[in-house]
């Protein structure tokens, strides 16, 4: 499709997830005369939303009874949502054979309303948010907004005069790896935009430099998490036995175990998909401690536990990724200092690019949505006054229960990080009463301490990256840069044995002539886990060509 057509729109989606097709779908619905333009940089609807996730109904119903209440008889939605969770397995593993049911524990805490009773997620849609966003981008476009992949977003555009957005501008396309134009060089255009919605997901590159630009903060530093995730087709049987509406979340081993350790935040989950699949991911908290820690060991470790390797166990692996996801809470949400608004003038956070993960839930697809529908309504009341889009959409947000909701959970994850999990996680049921703490940005976390609970072989990153399908044009330059060399060699080796050629998921980072370099760019799975890991904060993830990166299906 032809960029020009669009140097200039109303209202700019970038990141086509389920928070900024929400904000499509609501918006075109309100007003169908507007134009509306969504952008991603991935190849097609889904290619970059990876996880099997627990999706709250309620918050499907508020986004699509009012395009067509019978929605949930659809074979579209059918396709998309899967079954719902009849059976909730919240489990601790105490080393590889031993399993125990938390939820007896669980619905005492929900009676008394403490905040752990928020993970039961019984009646929950199971779904794969790939196509979960597929079937919403449909929608999106049966009411005629335009969702434009594979275009990337480079920068934002922002006059500081005016103290608004003037629009997004695409990052260039057709450089060699040393920057010079070739022959099919298109140079990335801006569109320009009244209102711009930013809903890339977790670490967009867009959301930083509007944070800076527009002077957000945070109240706390965001902490962000790392999930590595396998599909798995099974037997029948496997399948029958584990229970089509069954999701598993397990804490304990081979993360943390009581004393001697590890002790890292996080737990493996499984949930079932459709024909005979089961999804198997490891999600570990990025404050983790070990430099040599690759969360796919985790991975092996956990499907090796007798619990979960009984319903895998002959399985063939079909699909793969790895993506973060932001933990930090409400004090991680970035605001405006001033006022407290989740935006400034014409210009909004959405989803995971606020924020809005509730950590005591473990999830947060619920409150993308929600944010989508909040930003659409500010935006429908303020296309006249779009220096009031911000005020607007906050205002919103909070009479959708956004905001209450990840008030509520404030204080769990970074009891967590602050305490460790032996202390914190029991300490965290105190709530609101406990006061907010300093929590240090994940990669000051790293100490020369080593991960004891190792797999006897070495993770297949060659076979993990291919089940991703990711693909970028090879002869572009390198969108990971180590910023300093001589830190890696001076610094980062003898102390740390260089941890990002070991954690990152796609092994894209290789010593090459006695350096440490991005070797194999082309791998990337964008998860930016190597920006946010790095122990020197030494690398910095930029936007690749669009198209580029995952293509993800299922997952
Ligand atoms: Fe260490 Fe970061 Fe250099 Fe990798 S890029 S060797 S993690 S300093
Ligand atoms: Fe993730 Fe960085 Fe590795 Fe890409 S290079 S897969 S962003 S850790």
């Amino acid at each position: 499709m032809d960029n020009k057509a669009y140097t200039h729109v109303s209202v700019l989606i970038v990141g086509s997830g389920p928070a900024g097709l929400s904000a499509a779908i609501t918006l075109k619905k309100a007003r169908p005369d507007l134009d509306v333009v969504v952008i991603d940089k991935a190849q097609g609807p889904g290619n970059h939303t990876l996880s099997g996730a627990s999706l709250e109904a309620h918050a499907l119903h508020a986004l699509l009874d009012p395009v067509d209440p019978g929605w949930p008889q659809s074979e579209p939605a059918k396709t998309a949502l899967g079954s719902r969770v009849d059976r909730d397995d919240v489990m601790f593993f105490l080393g590889d054979k031993h399993a125990f049911r938390m939820e007896p524990l669980l619905k005492i805490a929900k009676t008394m309303g403490l905040g752990f009773g928020e993970m039961i997620q019984h009646g929950d849609y199971l779904c794969s948010i790939s196509r979960l966003t597929a079937w919403l981008c449909s929608i999106a476009q049966s009411l005629g907004a335009e969702i434009l992949h594979g275009f990337a977003a480079g920068d934002i555009v922002w006059d500081s005069s005016t103290h608004t957005a003037v629009g997004i501008k695409l990052v260039d396309q057709g450089l060699d790896k040393e920057n010079n134009p070739q022959p099919n060089y298109l140079p990335g255009e801006t569109i320009t935009a009244d209102l711009i919605l930013l809903a890339e997901g977790c670490d967009g590159l867009i959301t930083e430099k509007f944070i800076q630009k527009a002077g957000l903060v945070r109240q706390g530093n965001q902490l962000y998490s790392v999930g590595v995730k396998q599909l798995i087709k099974v037997s029948e049987q496997q399948y029958k036995n584990f229970g089509a509406g069954r999701v598993v979340h397990a804490l304990g081993w081979p993360l943390w175990t009581p004393v001697i350790g590890p002790a890292m935040f996080g737990g493996g989950v499984m949930q079932p998909m459709s024909n005979n699949h089961i999804a198997v991911g490891m999600i570990v908290g990025l404050d983790y401690k070990y430099c040599d820690f690759n969360p796919q060991d985790a991975l092996t470790r956990f499907k090796e536990h007798k619990f979960v390797n009984q319903f895998i166990a002959g399985g063939t692996i079909v699909e793969a990724g790895a993506k973060m996801i932001p933990e930090g809470g409400l004090y991680a949400i970035p605001r405006d200092p001033a006022v407290g608004l989740i935006g400034r003038s014409n210009v909004v956070l959405l989803g995971d690019s606020a924020g809005f993960v509730n950590m005591l839930k473990i999830k947060g697809l619920h409150n993308a949505i929600y944010s989508g529908i909040a930003a659409a309504k500010a935006a429908v009341s303020s296309l006249d006054a779009p220096l009031g889009f911000a005020r607007m959409y906050t205002r919103f947000l909070e009479q959708t229960g956004v905001l209450k909701e990840m008030e509520s959970a404030k204080n769990f994850r970074q009891t967590v990080a602050k305490l460790g999990p032996l202390f914190g996680m029991p300490l965290s049921v105190l709530g609101k009463f406990l006061p907010k703490f300093h929590i240090e940005p994940d990669y000051q976390a790293m100490t020369p301490d080593r991960y004891r609970l190792k797999p006897a072989t070495k993770f297949d990153k060659d076979t993990f990256t291919a089940m991703a399908a990711t693909h970028h044009r090879e002869d572009q330059s390198c969108h990971l840069l180590i910023q300093d060399a001589s830190i890696c060699m001076e610094k980062c080796t003898p102390r740390f044995g260089r941890p990002c050629i070991t954690f990152c998921p796609a092994g894209v980072y290789e010593m090459v002539h006695d350096q440490v370099r991005a070797a194999n760019p082309s791998n990337c799975l964008h998860c930016k886990t190597c920006q946010r890991k790095c122990p020197y904060d030494n690398i910095r993830w930029t936007v690749p060509e669009g198209t580029g990166g995952p293509r993800y299906k299922t997952m």
